[in-house]
């Protein structure tokens, strides 16, 4: 506290991202981050445009990534000018906050769900009602329904990982026409059917995504809304109004050359995947509740052994996992997807920890 703070940052609610442990070897399965390397594509995209003298750097990147937007707009079977990039998904739903998702009306996102939502509302100033899950953690489709206003959620959400199906999603973009409707994608490569198709059947309707999970670039920054051209237009008066080079030159092309690997990205997820399924089986046999999962990462509870001290033990280990001391959540852990060894690992530990 310092009496040359604004009254805003008195007021904001920071968002605390998941330890970037200094230990050498950590096992790190705290923040979902991708347990394998981006594509090579990637790597030769970065040093081509570096050239042998960096020479390109001297020079302000594209402004608009009028490359990565078509490719990417490609990709998804939409018009260039129906997708905006951000530096990070980050920042792109920190820009639909400012721009599209403050109204007269609250908007509404679930209480248990990403908790930077809660940090854009405090910095914007956005009224929101935080609608609580269901007893199973998922989300309640109807209390989304009747025009309500705008409304947020991830889709898988996080941290449980549950996803809705299209149809349910659908209703919702549906029910609330007068508003803005965002689904937050991060996830939804995992085994969540994305949102994009509808995309061109309701103007109110924004998906953001991200190349940090699937595409295990979440060093490079760059993350995407898809929606109506208006709509897109709205986060681009934002984005002009806070900073024009939100990405990099290496970021701009790294991304591109993701997109253009389709083999890599759907082998990486494949991977992912068959590890979640294998890790969920073996930590129901040591008696954990797993909540259904399609995302990176599973949420799982114990009956008898207390979260917060499992989270501690595995730590002593150099083995990180996300604890979240929220009512109703802090008796969960959730555990990213590493590779089939860091799997092996969590799990044998904890095996050892039960015993
Ligand atoms: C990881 C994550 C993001 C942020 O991703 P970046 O593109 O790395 O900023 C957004 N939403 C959810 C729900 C996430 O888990």
């Amino acid at each position: 506290m310092s009496r040359y703070w604004s009254d805003l940052v008195q007021r904001l609610m920071p968002y605390m991202p998941g330890e970037q442990p200094a230990s050498a070897h950590p096992i790190k399965l705290n923040t979902n981050e991708n347990p394998y390397p981006p594509s090579p594509l990637v790597l030769a995209a970065i040093a081509r445009e570096l050239g042998s003298a960096g020479e390109t750097l001297r020079r302000y990147p594209d402004p608009l990534a009028r490359r990565l937007r078509a490719t990417v707009a490609a990709y998804h079977g939409l018009k260039p000018e129906q997708v905006f990039v951000g530096n990070g998904s980050d920042e792109v739903l920190a820009h639909t906050f400012a721009s599209l998702l403050k109204h007269e009306r609250p908007l509404r996102f679930p209480d248990i769900t990403y908790s930077f939502y809660r940090s854009y509302a405090r910095l914007y100033n956005v009224r929101y009602r935080a609608i609580p899950l269901a007893g199973d953690l998922s989300i309640r489709m109807d209390d989304y329904l009747g025009d309500v206003g705008s409304v947020l959620f991830a889709n898988p959400n996080a941290p449980t990982g549950r996803a809705l199906p299209l149809a349910d999603i659908e209703r919702i973009v549906a029910g609330n026409m007068s508003s803005v409707v965002a689904i937050d994608e991060a996830y939804v490569d995992f085994g969540a059917q994305s949102a994009v198709p509808l995309i061109d059947h309701y103007p109110n309707l924004v998906v953001v995504q991200t190349t940090s999970k699937a595409r295990s670039l979440a060093g490079m920054r760059v993350g995407f809304a898809f929606g109506h051209v208006s709509l897109i237009e709205a986060l681009n008066r934002v984005k002009d109004s806070f900073n024009s080079y939100p990405l990099d030159r290496l970021a701009q092309v790294a991304a591109q050359a993701a997109y253009a690997d389709h083999h890599h990205y759907r082998m990486t997820c494949e991977r992912v995947i068959a590890s979640r399924e294998r890790m969920k089986r073996a930590l129901q046999s040591q008696g954990f509740d797993v909540v259904p999962s399609t995302a990176n990462f599973l949420f799982v509870r114990h009956a008898s052994h207390d979260a917060a001290m499992l989270v501690a033990r595995l730590k002593d280990q150099s083995i990180f996992v996300r604890h979240f001391k929220q009512p109703r959540i802090d008796q969960h852990l959730r555990i990213t997807i590493g590779t089939e060894e860091e799997c092996d690992a969590v799990v044998a530990a904890l095996r050892e920890l039960l015993a």
